[in-house]
């Protein structure tokens, strides 16, 4: 194939759920070698309650991703609702660069514009309340200093609250509103957005301020794979 990017997001691995990961491993293996370039935009774990969890599965996925990376493979990471812990120890272990939410690339001459995409679902009132209390630095920060055993308890605590936690269909996700979308794009000046976390992976046309703009959402990887190839034509 010809010089063509590959982005992927909502693979949530975790430990039982090993088809998706050896899915992950076969696309590590077989397909992302032949790519430019590939961008992770989050929820890629299920998980992670820091970069110092050091489980065999955590260990087998980075060494994974470390190998590719060593070919010159550059891999690019932006974390997600469920992985937003990932931090610069991982990106160190696996090679990755971590990118920060709303980064704006050059693809092949064009501007995109990266996302995980949960920030779009303003409808969301609950996830958007959770979201600024997880992101808040000191939280983090104090979060991280607990003992593992803590954070582990802490983390399946919060998994059994959530409601969302074995809803993987689309309908059980907001979508994004429109006009955070505009907003966002505008904001970027970019005619192309790319985002995942919704699970509904389509391409969509939108009306900006200066003409048509397209938005690209990823799917997730509950039943099968699923990833876009940008080809440079
Ligand atoms: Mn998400």
């Amino acid at each position: 194939m010809d010089s063509h990017t590959l982005f992927i997001s909502d693979l949530h691995l975790e430990e039982n759920a090993p088809t998706i990961t050896a899915t992950f491993l076969h696309f590590l293996q077989h397909m992302a070698p032949h790519a430019d370039a590939l961008y992770i935009l989050g929820d890629f774990f299920e998980t992670w309650i820091g970069d110092d969890d050091h489980s065999m599965f955590h260990d087998h996925i980075t060494t994974s991703l470390c190998q590719l990376a060593r070919t010159g493979m550059p891999i690019y990471f932006i974390a997600g609702n469920r992985d937003f812990l990932i931090s610069h120890a991982f990106a160190k272990r696996a090679g990755i660069a971590l990118l920060r939410d709303e980064t704006v690339i050059d693809l092949y001459g064009q501007p995109v514009l990266l996302m995980h995409g949960d920030s779009l679902c303003t409808l969301d009132l609950k996830h958007q309340a959770y979201r600024k209390k997880v992101l808040t630095p000191w939280v983090q920060k104090l979060f991280l200093m607990m003992p593992l055993r803590w954070r582990r308890k802490i983390a399946q605590q919060l998994r059994n609250k959530s409601k969302h936690h074995h809803l993987v269909m689309p309908h059980d996700i907001t979508d994004v509103t429109l006009e955070a979308v505009v907003r966002v794009m505008e904001a970027h000046h970019v005619s192309l957005l790319v985002h995942g976390h919704t699970h509904r992976p389509a391409i969509h046309e939108i009306t900006l301020n200066n003409g048509l703009g397209q938005r690209i959402v990823l799917g997730a990887w509950h039943q099968a794979g699923s990833v876009l190839v940008y080809r440079r034509d």
